[in-house]
């Protein structure tokens, strides 16, 4: 709807029935909202992705940790199964093929496994539906191989579902699990930080995303599980919380 107004506008300033303005006002409008809408996907714009599920009948969060497997998930493991707790990793297809020991550990120890691409790669937003295939598809090859899964969920690096991406789980049949708490913990130093955003307006069938990667999240992760203990909030599989199965 937006962009056949943008080029509207675009045909009327040809026709010279409207002035410059006003054309580059609706197509700015009409970039700035594209790029809103692409880069959330907590407002299922073009896709309906899993982001929260309020309805869980027990008062349970779930975690969830991106852009693994590496070195660091081993500590992230440990800490959960001290705590109990099982979560879903979304691991990136090179890193799977880097780590296969630790890919299969964290099925091993109870976890789900779900797409995140095969390379990550910061042009997610400028690909091809065909390379978004190319990308979800390798990374699923990857996941089978080396840890005999068929996974379904994916996750878009970066958040990034715009209607290439669309297009391109029509095809691949993944379904999107989201988030609806982000402590930003890729890009923020401070541990307490991290922490304080996550907790403070905590609610039943929140789905949090942290990053195995980052070394700061296991101090996260220690002081998290004491902090929802202390609430009386206990731990759920995003699966389960959505009551959906992670593999074909
Ligand atoms: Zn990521």
């Amino acid at each position: 709807m937006f962009a056949v107004a943008a080029i509207f506008a675009i045909a009327l300033y040809y026709l010279e029935a409207w002035p410059f303005w006003p054309v580059i006002l609706i197509c700015l409008v009409y970039i700035i909202l594209m790029l809103v809408l692409s880069t959330n996907v907590q407002f299922n714009f073009f896709v309906k992705a899993y982001n929260k599920n309020p309805e869980y009948p027990e008062n349970s969060v779930a975690l969830s940790f991106d852009d693994g497997p590496v070195e660091n998930t081993l500590k992230i493991l440990d800490i959960l199964d001290k705590h109990n707790a099982k979560a879903a990793f979304f691991c990136i297809g090179k890193n799977i093929q880097k780590h296969p020991e630790i890919f299969r550990e964290i099925i091993k120890r109870g976890h789900i496994v779900g797409n995140h691409t095969f390379s990550h790669t910061r042009k997610m937003g400028m690909l091809s539906s065909k390379r978004i295939i190319e990308e979800i598809n390798k990374c699923n090859e990857v996941a089978e191989k080396i840890g005999g899964v068929q996974m379904k969920f994916f996750r878009p690096p970066f958040g990034i579902i715009n209607p290439k991406t669309q297009r391109a789980l029509k095809k691949t049949g993944h379904q999107v699990i989201g988030w609806n708490n982000r402590p930003y913990d890729a890009i923020t130093k401070s541990p307490e930080k991290i922490l304080e955003r996550i907790t403070r307006d905590l609610n039943r069938g929140d789905l949090i995303l942290l990053h195995d990667n980052m070394l700061k999240t296991g101090p996260v992760l220690e002081q998290l599980l004491v902090i929802l203990k202390q609430r009386n909030f206990s731990t759920v599989r995003p699966d389960r919380l959505f009551d959906i199965h992670a593999y074909s």
